[in-house]
C-alpha cells in the first residue's frame, strides 16, 4: 500500500481517530505491525462494560487505511450492541487485517496476530469473519486462549451459521406474530437472498414450517446445489426487490435496503442475516411509513455469537438453544416498543442494548 505524507495541518483538519463518527467513544485501538510477517492489523474494543469485547477478525484488501480503520470502528461498535442486545456477558470489539486473504495469509502471519490479541490479556476475544476459517483460528489458538470459533475437533463450537439461521427464523417468526397476529409462517412466500451457509440453513427451517421459498444468488452452483437439495424455486431476474413476497430475507450482503431499492419492496415483513442491512437509519423510518416489519439484524443475526459464547462460559446445547430462541421474545419487545414510541425497530433495539450497559454500568459505580 502506498503511504501518503500527510502534512500535520491537513491531519489536524480530519481527526484522524477520536474525531470519527464511528469512533463513539472507543476505549482503545491497537495498531498491530509485523515486519517480517507483513501483517498489519487494527484491533478496536469498543467497549467492555459488560465483558470482554468480542469480535471476529476480517482480513480485506483495504483501498488504505482510512477504510480499515473505519471499518474496524464501525464493525467494533456494533459487536458492543449485538452482545448487549442478546444478555451475553461480552463486549464488542474487532480486527481487521489489511491484505489480500488468498495471497497473504500465512500461519507465521496469523500466529503473530494471535501474539497481539494475547498481548491485550483477555480484554478481547477474536474470531473468524470475512477472509478467516476455523483453521486460521486453530493457529490463532496455538499462541492466545483468546479466541473462539475454533473447530470442533480443537474443542470449539463449530460453524456459528447453523445457530445463526436459527435465531434469523425465531426473530421472523416474531416480526411474524407481530404483523399477522400469528407466528405459523406455513403459506407465507418467503425471498432468502444470498443462500451460503446461514441461507441454506434457514431453508430448512422455513421448509420445515410450511412457508414457500424462493432463493437468489450470484452464485449459479449454490443455486442449483440448494435447489437440488430442497423443495424451492430459483428466482432468476435481477430485480428481487420488486417482486411479490411476504418475506424478504436478506441473507448476502448489507445495505440492501437504500434509495434505490426501498420504494420497491413489496414485503411485509424484512427479516435476515446480513449485517448492516439498512443503508442509513433513516431508511429504517421509511419502512416504517410505508408499513413493512423490518426485525433489527444486529439481533436477530445473533445466534452465531450465542454459539461462540460457550466457549467463553461454557454451557450445555440446551442453555445455547434457549438463548437463541429467546431472540422471538426480544424482537417482539423491541417491536412493540417501537410501534409504542414511534421510534424505528433499529433505534429502539439499539436503546435497549444501550440501557443494559449503562445498567450495569451504574451497578458497577454503587
Ligand atoms: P456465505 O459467504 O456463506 O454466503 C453468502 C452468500 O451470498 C453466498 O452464496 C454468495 O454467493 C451470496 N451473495 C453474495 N452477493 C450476493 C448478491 N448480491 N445477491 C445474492 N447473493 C449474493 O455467508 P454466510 O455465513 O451465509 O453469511 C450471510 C450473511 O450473514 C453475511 O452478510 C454475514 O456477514 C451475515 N452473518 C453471518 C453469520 C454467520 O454465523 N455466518 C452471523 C452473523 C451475520
Amino acid at each position: 500500500m502506498d503511504s501518503k505524507v500527510i502534512s500535520s495541518k491537513e491531519l489536524s483538519k480530519v481527526d484522524p481517530v477520536f474525531g470519527q463518527i464511528s469512533f463513539d467513544n472507543h476505549e482503545q485501538i491497537v495498531f498491530c505491525n509485523d515486519k517480517d510477517t507483513g501483517l498489519k492489523a487494527i484491533i478496536g474494543i469498543h467497549n467492555t462494560v459488560l465483558g470482554p469485547a468480542i469480535g471476529g477478525t476480517r482480513m480485506w484488501n483495504y483501498e488504505n487505511e482510512w477504510e480499515a480503520l473505519n471499518d474496524v470502528l464501525r464493525l467494533s461498535r456494533g459487536m458492543t450492541f449485538k452482545s448487549a442486545i442478546s444478555g451475553l456477558n461480552l463486549g464488542g470489539g474487532k480486527t481487521v487485517i489489511i491484505g489480500d486473504a488468498k495471497t497473504q495469509k500465512t500461519p507465521e502471519l496469523m500466529r503473530k496476530f494471535g501474539e497481539f490479541v494475547n498481548s491485550l490479556g483477555g480484554k478481547y476475544i477474536t474470531a473468524e469473519d470475512v477472509g478467516m476459517t476455523t483453521e486460521d483460528m486453530d493457529t490463532v489458538r496455538e499462541v492466545t486462549p483468546h479466541v473462539v470459533g475454533i473447530s470442533e475437533a480443537k474443542g470449539g463450537s463449530g460453524n456459528p451459521a447453523i445457530n445463526t439461521a436459527y435465531g434469523v427464523f425465531m426473530g421472523m417468526k416474531a416480526a411474524a406474530k407481530f404483523k399477522y397476529g400469528s407466528d405459523v409462517l406455513e403459506g407465507k412466500s418467503v425471498f432468502v437472498q444470498g443462500v451460503g451457509n446461514v441461507g441454506e440453513a434457514l431453508i430448512g427451517h422455513l421448509l420445515k414450517e410450511g412457508a414457500k421459498v424462493t432463493i437468489t444468488d450470484i452464485n449459479q452452483e449454490r443455486l442449483e446445489s440448494v435447489r437440488n437439495k430442497y423443495d424451492v424455486v430459483i428466482y432468476e431476474g435481477d430485480d428481487v426487490y420488486s417482486q411479490e413476497m411476504d418475506i424478504y430475507a436478506p441473507c448476502a450482503l448489507g445495505a440492501t435496503i437504500n434509495d434505490a431499492t426501498i420504494n420497491k419492496i413489496k414485503a411485509q415483513i424484512i427479516a435476515g442475516s446480513a449485517n448492516n442491512q439498512l443503508a442509513e437509519e433513516r431508511h429504517g423510518l421509511i419502512l416504517q411509513e410505508r408499513g413493512i416489519v423490518f426485525a433489527p439484524d444486529f439481533l436477530i443475526n445473533a445466534g452465531g455469537l450465542i454459539n461462540v459464547y460457550a466457549e467463553i462460559e461454557p454451557c450445555d446445547k440446551q442453555e445455547t438453544i434457549k438463548r437463541t430462541e429467546n431472540i422471538y421474545n426480544t424482537t417482539l419487545e423491541i417491536l412493540e416498543r417501537a410501534a409504542e414510541s414511534g421510534l424505528t425497530p433499529n433505534v429502539a433495539a439499539l436503546n435497549m442494548a444501550k440501557e443494559r450497559i449503562l445498567k450495569r454500568k451504574n451497578e458497577e459505580l454503587k
